[in-house]
């Protein structure tokens, strides 16, 4: 099974935006059937990975928390499928193929349970907006964009796996970076937890970087185009 790595455009279909409502309104992202899924897919299709976190942002609070326990727990099982020092390369990376379908595409191709598009268009053009996605993307742009995949975004951080399964090469410490990363996200995760101390720069820029690295940053990058105003390179400085 390959990725399919075109996001198309940054915008939430109001068949997302149901199918989204539909199965993960109540928190079933967590369910075990559908982890033991997203396991196998290695979390969503590209398009998917990022429209989940937008649709979550936007119409679920503001917050990500859904989207930083589930790249939380992928990100970690990267670094460990990545560990191994007897496998060449060549073998290695396959490992990061999905061995299951994105659990959203399909949702929408299997339409009995669809409730009608009408009712979600007003959510659709809320979600659409990008309100809340582009503050939070804002606010931390100085992190993320430093640290976002060389041959995507021009930055100095972890090639994604998009360019790892194209053949480019990772560097030697990726088990490392991707353990560095899942203790960030959970340093995030932890700060959005009641009592908590909040999160510094870094860690709240973690989720984007998960997201970057899993379905690399061709959606942000359309997003930065879309909205210059509000994202366009080095306007932002931390
Ligand atoms: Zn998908
Ligand atoms: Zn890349």
């Amino acid at each position: 099974m390959h990725l399919n790595f075109d996001v198309g455009d940054p915008e939430l279909t109001t068949a997302e935006v149901e199918r989204m409502w539909w199965w993960f309104q109540m928190g079933s992202i967590m369910d075990p059937y559908v982890r033991r899924h997203l396991w196998k897919s290695w979390g969503f299709c590209p398009r998917h990975t990022w429209i989940h976190a937008v649709w979550e942002c936007e119409l679920r609070g503001g917050y990500l928390l859904a989207t930083s326990i589930l790249y939380e727990d992928l990100t970690r099982r990267a670094a460990r499928a990545l560990r191994s020092r007897l496998m060449t390369w060549n073998v290695m990376v396959q490992r990061l193929q999905p061995r299951d379908t994105c659990f959203t595409c399909d949702s929408i191709t299997d339409t009995k349970n669809f409730l009608g598009e009408q009712r979600w268009l007003a959510s659709a053009e809320r979600a659409n907006r990008f309100q809340r996605f582009l503050a939070l993307l804002k606010v931390t742009q100085g992190q993320w964009e430093e640290r976002s995949c060389p041959l995507c975004l021009g930055g100095n951080g972890l090639v994604c796996r998009k360019h790892l399964l194209l053949g480019t090469e990772p560097s030697a410490d990726l088990s490392q970076q991707l353990f560095a990363l899942a203790n960030r996200l959970e340093d995030f995760i932890e700060s959005m937890t009641w009592g908590s101390k909040p999160a510094g720069l870094l860690e709240q820029a973690s989720w984007v970087e998960a997201l970057g690295w899993f379905a690399g940053w061709d959606y942000l990058e359309k997003l930065q185009r879309t909205h210059k105003d509000t994202l366009s390179r080095n306007t932002f400085q931390t």
